[in-house]
């Protein structure tokens, strides 16, 4: 394998951190090119200097001074804005394009680096449930490779290698169930933000902590499945397995399931991404069948958990609806971190604006950006009106 060029776009967060250290353990195979962030400058000078990006992007413009100032001596050339991250991506120095920031927002930089041709490790799964049609046209158009980085997802494509042609009966979804797996109805709709943000399985961002508890987590990973792997919902099952070992199964027209399992660790998939086709050794934790004993399966409880039905009908509909869902979840998250509404509150508000903001059958981008302002606004009305 030769070495392997990567922007990882969102290095600050839970998935760049994790990349980090998968590049870590194999420096002769990996190199860092560029490096993005929102706003944690000092984590992203720290991470510039230590693994000797050529280029870093600070999109929150205010903190261009700080970042610049402390790597010029280091020549590592630095950048501000969104647009930055748009124009380095398509740059020739780079393979592969790791994109892990945090929902719609990441959307604009995966274009780009779409059109430029790039490989795409995939960790930000809004774009394709906001823009899953017009991402994968222009991946198709442009030869760019996507390359899941969600353990689900990244499953079920280890699951598919070496059944080329093969149709895909059903694809069996894990989900852990989340921190209210065993809570009741009433419990639930008084869950805290302290208490929605205690996974049981994983270690994440906050958005997707909530987005597990609600499990709109999952919900969302079904419209990212049905776009990575062209199956359509009706194919697409859901079973909830507590113990995160089996990341997610494919069943064939034979009946016959394949399954990929390891103990919960992003990096594996980070890595497969980085390292496709080959394997790479990774300093994990490996499965003790006979220590681990046994693991447990359930149907998920879709009265408890609605985020689920509404991501199956927004998927049944099309057009713009898993759009208007995603923005409408996302406005909704990040007003239940703020304490201004209460859990059951985020997905009331999704179905409302799901209800509310305008459809539209055959979106093109343009459509999928207004969308996505539209569906923020009705959300915010709709939270101003709940929280006051
Ligand atoms: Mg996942």
């Amino acid at each position: 394998m030769g070495k392997r060029r990567i922007a990882i776009l969102g290095s600050t967060g839970s998935i760049g951190r994790q990349a980090l250290d998968v590049i870590s353990q194999h420096r002769d195979l990996f190199e860092v090119e560029l490096l993005t962030a929102n706003n944690s400058s000092d984590l992203l000078i720290r991470q510039a200097i230590e693994f000797d990006a050529n280029n870093v992007v600070i999109c929150n413009e205010d903190r261009y001074r700080e970042v610049a100032d402390a790597l010029q001596p280091h020549y590592i050339k630095v950048f501000a804005g969104m647009k930055s991250v748009c124009d380095l991506v398509g740059s020739d120095n780079i393979d592969i394009v790791l994109t892990s920031m945090v929902g719609f927002s990441g959307l604009e930089s995966t274009i780009a680096a779409v059109k430029a041709g790039k490989t795409i490790a995939l960790a930000n799964k809004e774009t394709l449930v906001a823009a899953g049609q017009i991402v994968m046209d222009l991946a198709a158009e442009h030869r760019a490779r996507i390359l899941p980085v969600d353990s689900e997802h990244s499953a079920i494509f280890q699951c598919l290698m070496g059944s080329a042609g093969a149709e895909i009966e059903k694809i069996h979804l894990t989900a852990s169930g989340g921190p209210f797996r065993k809570w009741s109805r009433k419990e639930i709709s008084e869950a805290t933000k302290a208490q929605a943000l205690n996974h049981p399985n994983w270690n994440m961002g906050s958005k997707i902590t909530i987005d597990s508890a609600t499990m709109m987590n999952k919900g969302l990973e079904i419209i990212e499945a049905r776009w990575l792997f062209g199956t359509p919902g009706e194919k697409i099952n859901v079973v909830v397995h507590p113990e995160s070992i089996i990341h997610s199964m494919v069943e064939y027209a034979d009946g016959s399931v394949i399954a990929q399992m390891g103990h919960p660790d992003m990096r594996e998939a980070i890595q497969f991404a980085f390292s496709y086709p080959e394997r790479l050794p990774l300093n994990n934790r490996k499965l003790d069948f006979a220590a681990l004993g046994q693991i447990s399966f359930a149907a998920p409880d879709m009265e408890k958990f609605p985020a689920l039905t509404l991501a199956y009908e927004a998927l049944r509909k099309g057009g713009n609806m898993p759009c208007i869902m995603n923005a409408a979840n996302e406005a909704a998250v990040a007003a239940f971190l703020q304490d201004r509404i209460g859990f059951y509150d985020i997905t009331d508000t999704v179905r409302r604006c799901m209800e509310e903001v305008e459809y539209i059958a055959r979106p093109d981008i343009e459509s999928i950006f207004r969308t996505n302002d539209n569906a923020f606004a009705s959300a915010r009305t709709i939270i101003d009106k709940i929280s006051r």
